[in-house]
């Protein structure tokens, strides 16, 4: 009997990636034993980006992130395309790529708590499991997570004996970092830095992201 591919997909805007995503994709990867995650890039419209950063750049820092660890991928899908695209709209994509894989997708707490306002969040759940995490500060008791996890909660085995339509809530340790929190405070306090990948971190520097004065020639 062949085993069933279990493929990751952990969609975000990626602006920039920090640590708290990088724990995150490790965990599921280890925790569920998937094959692979693939990290998507959202696509974001110009009035909406960072000042100075841009899709490309987003995309470059989430390859430099991940650059050590064959199992996580850059899906540079919605990166191609001239507007925002539904989650919807990818995951239909990714499943007629590989039609026998049981797509997971990943999201955090916070996305879990608002999911049922997604564009067609139900044909999500036809398309992929949902792999949840615990973030600080957003509890499994509000807004649209209690309701969700009680009608397509699943366990673990779960997400191999059925092809989608599952939520696993993970009990992960947790994962403190934010972008906003990133964006708010590299240019001011150090201490931030700590919170992204080294080669991450360099690239912003020697860019002149997120405020922060240009350190040395680009790479
Ligand atoms: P922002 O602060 O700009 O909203 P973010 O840090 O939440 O950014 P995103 O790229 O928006 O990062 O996140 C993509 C997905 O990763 C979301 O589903 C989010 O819930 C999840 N996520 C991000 N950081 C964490 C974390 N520290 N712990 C758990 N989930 C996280």
């Amino acid at each position: 009997m062949t085993q069933t591919k279990l493929v990751g997909i952990f969609g975000g805007t990626f602006d920039p990636i920090h640590l708290g995503h990088l724990a995150v994709a490790r965990y599921v990867l280890t925790h569920c034993a998937l094959d692979s995650i693939k990290l998507m890039p959202c696509h974001l419209p110009p009035h909406r980006a960072s000042p100075g950063v841009n899709s490309a750049e987003r995309a470059r820092m989430v390859e430099l992130a991940i650059s050590a660890e064959p199992k996580l991928q850059l899906e540079p899908l919605e990166l191609s395309l001239q507007q925002p695209s539904y989650t919807v709209n990818s995951l239909t994509l990714l499943k007629q790529q590989d039609p026998a894989a049981h797509l997971c997708f990943i999201i955090g707490m916070d996305s879990l708590q608002y999911f049922r306002s997604w564009h067609q969040w139900q044909q999500i759940l036809t398309l992929a499991h949902l792999i949840v995490l615990k973030r600080p500060g957003y509890s499994a008791q509000d807004g649209d997570a209690p309701a969700l996890l009680t009608q397509y909660g699943i366990s673990l085995p779960e997400l191999s004996t059925q092809p989608a339509g599952g939520i696993l809530l993970l009990d992960n340790p947790d994962f403190p970092q934010s972008a906003t929190f990133v964006r708010e405070q590299l240019a001011v306090n150090p201490a931030v830095q700590a919170m992204l990948p080294p080669a991450v971190l360099s690239y912003i520097q020697q860019h002149g992201l997120y405020g922060c004065a240009v350190s040395a020639a680009k790479v």
